[in-house]
């Protein structure tokens, strides 16, 4: 597989990939990114068709760790995390839809604090938020709802 061959209708492979450097992509991360590409199309449909510009996909042991927000474990190791943008939509909005519908599509959602929105495969479909210093905390029902509620009305 070539960076510019196509995972999915709207994602090529090199959309995931730092400067598009092959670097560290076996074909296990070629198969999980293709999961996630997969899944970035039904967040693309499901937020109105608006174009996803891809910030951050696959990341080598040495990239993440020189990231300083980056979680140690992070998803993004394993082909499994994207930060993304969407056009026309702010990212609080983003991460609100996105909550909304998080157990139908088997995604974990970030609130980042920042002008991205990471979503990634983990199993389990929390909802985490970033504290900053690499400090991360698990949202309860009651706070997703609550954020849902302020930033998810808008269209
Ligand atoms: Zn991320």
């Amino acid at each position: 597989m070539k960076p510019s061959d196509n995972l999915s209708p709207h994602f090529a492979l090199s959309e995931f990939l730092r400067g598009g450097s092959m670097e560290g992509v076996s074909s296990d991360i070629i198969v999980n990114l293709r999961m996630l590409s997969k899944k970035l199309e039904q967040i693309r449909e499901l937020l109105g068709g608006h174009p996803i510009t891809i910030t951050s996909g696959f990341r080598t042991a040495a990239h993440n760790s020189s990231i300083k927000t980056a979680a140690k474990g992070s998803m993004h190791l394993y082909g499994l995390a994207a930060d993304f943008v969407v056009s026309g939509l702010e990212p609080p909005q983003v991460q609100a839809k996105l909550m909304a519908v998080k157990d139908k599509l088997g995604i974990c959602v970030e609130i980042t604090h920042g002008n991205w929105t990471h979503i990634d495969l983990r199993p389990s479909c929390i909802v985490f938020e970033n504290l900053g210093n690499r400090e991360y905390k698990t949202l309860s029902l009651a706070e997703i709802k609550e954020f849902i509620r302020k930033h998810g009305a808008v269209a």
